[in-house]
Order: structure tokens, then C-alpha cells, then sequence
């Protein structure tokens, strides 16, 4: 420790503690406000921990930046050719949260199908006074037909768990991926195809132009009235009045979400009064093991191009 700040970095906060301790007290952190008012002090780098919105206007108030870092994956919130354009490199922290991600879409999955948190908020209620095998019947996991929209490094990890399951498994990307149908024993299928034939679905695209708005009335009518739609991607990516139409006159059956649009929903949202729906408040890849590996990345990007190093993940911007 040599007791002096070596960087100014402009972080949306509070952080976690981990990250604190791993940015040491060569870092001084400045308010996310810097980026609407600017500053008189330099700025060197941007930390983005909780997906704020960050383009070229902000950037420009702070003309000394040559790095953002951001914590996790998706980087729909940062506009990434602004960034290209001023010459700054973007950092996330791919591959380290598959996992941990697939694990949740896997929790939602199962807990959808098998009706859990309805079932636990029966079993602890005064209505709960003898078991009926009648009630609460969910609909069979194992032998079942996933579809995983986006076959990416979280849609492989879906798809491993699924053949633990004995599930056929289809998937859709704009290209199909030979690997996936060698290691996965995926078959590639139309959007619709997928759509018509599963009884799972899960959303594992990155936010875009071309995927906002991808699953909405037409797509969840194309659904069977028995299947389960999963979000672990982003919220924006289906059509929230849509799904709740869907859930209420029951043209799915179920729902479970890790993400939602808006996120959080008003608490006056009618999705939040229905029961066949299962809201995660963004947990994919809410572990202790994940999210210290997503810190040490995000602050060794962060520090690599505060020192106009490569950073150890960088993002590719198409050209
Ligand atoms: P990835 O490896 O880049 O995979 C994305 C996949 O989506 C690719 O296979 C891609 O294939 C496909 N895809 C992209 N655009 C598409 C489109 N328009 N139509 C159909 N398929 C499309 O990304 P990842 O690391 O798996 O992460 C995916 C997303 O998960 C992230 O961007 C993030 O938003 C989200 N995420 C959420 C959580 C959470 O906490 N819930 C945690 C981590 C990540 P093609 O290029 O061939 O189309």
C-alpha cells in the first residue's frame, strides 16, 4: 500500500464489499451522478455494477476514461460502439457464470413444472389440513422436450443439465452450432419449430434490436397450453403484458423468471397476482463462489486498462 490514489473511477454503487477490498486504496470511487454533471477532477475508468445505462453523452464528461468494466455478462446496457467509437475498450466477465446461471433456469424450471412455491405457500397455510393426491398436479420434467433459445455458453450449460434429465433437447441461434449437436445432442429447429414443439422453453439470448421483443403474443400463441416459458436472459426479451395474458387465460401453463421488464415490476403489476408465475429477483448468477470469480475479473479488466494493458475479457464490437 502506498497510500495514494493512482485512479479516479466512476462506479454505480454501493459495490460489494469483495470488490472494494479487491480495488485497494489506489482506486478513489466517484458517484455515478459524475456522468450526468461531469467533474473537475479526472476520470480514468467506469465500473458498471448493477446494468446502468452508460452512452457516448456520458462518456464525453469524462473525456480521460480508457476503460469500462463491467460486472457480468450482459452488456446490453452499455452502448458498445460509443464506447468503440472514443477508443475504449469494454470488460466483462463471460464463461464464469454459465453454471451458475444454468443452475437457476434449471431451479425455475423444475419449480415451475412441479408447482414448489405454490405448493409451499399451501403447505404453510391454515387451508393445508390433510394431503389429497388430486391437487397441485405439475406436468413431467424428465422425457420432456427442452427448447433453449440461444445455444450460447449458458445455453450448453441448460443443455448438459437437461440430458441429466433424460430430456430430448432442441435449440435455436441464428446459426446453428455444430458442437452443440455433437457434445449436446441438440438438434437445431426453426424459432417456430421450437416454439411449437417444446414443453420447456428457455430464453438464454443476449439483449438486442433483434431479440428485444422476440417472444410476444404471436410467439406464446404458438406455445403448447401446457408449456413452460423460462427467462434467464433479460426481461425486454418478452413481451411482459403479453405473458401476463398468456398465464391468466392460460395459453402456457407456467412461467418462472429470473428477469423481468421492468425489473422490478410495479408492485401493483397484475403478473404478481397470478399464481402459475415464479419471479426471481435476478439471482442467475447470484452464488458466493460465482460472484467473487465475476469480481476478481471485473477488477483485473478494470485494472488492466486503467494501465493501458490488454484486459484479460475484453468485448468484440462487430465492426
Ligand atoms: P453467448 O455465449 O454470447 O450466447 C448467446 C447465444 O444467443 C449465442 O448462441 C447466439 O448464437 C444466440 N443469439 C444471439 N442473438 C440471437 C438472435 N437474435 N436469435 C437467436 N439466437 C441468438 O452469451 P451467454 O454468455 O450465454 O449469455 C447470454 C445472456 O444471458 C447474456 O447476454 C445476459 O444478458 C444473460 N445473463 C443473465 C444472467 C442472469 O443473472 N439471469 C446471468 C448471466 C447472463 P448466434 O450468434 O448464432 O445467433
Amino acid at each position: 500500500m502506498n497510500g495514494r490514489v493512482d485512479y479516479r473511477v466512476v462506479a454505480d454503487g454501493p459495490l460489494a464489499p469483495s470488490i472494494i477490498d479487491l480495488l485497494g486504496n489506489q482506486i478513489e470511487l466517484l458517484p455515478w451522478t459524475v456522468t450526468q454533471q461531469g467533474t473537475d477532477q479526472p476520470v480514468d475508468g467506469v465500473y458498471t455494477y448493477g446494468h446502468p445505462l452508460l452512452d457516448g453523452q456520458m462518456l464525453d464528461r469524462m473525456p480521460g476514461v480508457r476503460v469500462i468494466s463491467n460486472y457480468g455478462v450482459g452488456i446490453d446496457h452499455i452502448n458498445l460502439s460509443d464506447a468503440a467509437a472514443r477508443g475504449i475498450p469494454v470488460g466483462n466477465t463471460p464463461g464464469i457464470l454459465d453454471g451458475a446461471t444454468a443452475d437457476m433456469g434449471f431451479t425455475l424450471l423444475l419449480a415451475a413444472a412441479r408447482r414448489l412455491v405454490e405448493g409451499d405457500r399451501y403447505a404453510r397455510s391454515a387451508a393445508f389440513t390433510r394431503y389429497d393426491p388430486g391437487y397441485m398436479l405439475g406436468h413431467e420434467v424428465h422425457s420432456a422436450t427442452l427448447g433453449i433459445v440461444g445455444m450460447g455458453r449458458i445455453g450448453a450449460q441448460v443443455a448438459r443439465r437437461a440430458r441429466g434429465f433424460d430430456m430430448s433437447v432442441l435449440y435455436h441461434n441464428r446459426r446453428p452450432k455444430p458442437t452443440a449437436e455433437e457434445e449436446l445432442g441438440a438438434r437445431y429447429v426453426s424459432f417456430s419449430e421450437l416454439l411449437n414443439e417444446s414443453d420447456y422453453v428457455m430464453l438464454c439470448v443476449p439483449l438486442s434490436e433483434e431479440t428485444q421483443g422476440l417472444i410476444g403474443d404471436p410467439e406464446l400463441r404458438q406455445m403448447k397450453s401446457t408449456a413452460v416459458l423460462i427467462n434467464i436472459a433479460r426481461g425486454p426479451i418478452l413481451d411482459t403484458d403479453a405473458l401476463t395474458e398468456a398465464l391468466r387465460r392460460r395459453e402456457i401453463a407456467a412461467a418462472g423468471l429470473d428477469v423481468t421488464d421492468p425489473e422490478p415490476l410495479p408492485r401493483d403489476h397484475p403478473l404478481l397476482e397470478l399464481e402459475n408465475v415464479i419471479i426471481a429477483p435476478h439471482l442467475g448468477s447470484a452464488t458466493v463462489e460465482t460472484r467473487q470469480h465475476m469480481a476478481e475479473i471485473s477488477v483485473a479488466n478494470l485494472l488492466a486498462g486503467l494501465r493501458g494493458e490488454p484486459l484479460v475479457r475484453q468485448v468484440d464490437v462487430a465492426p
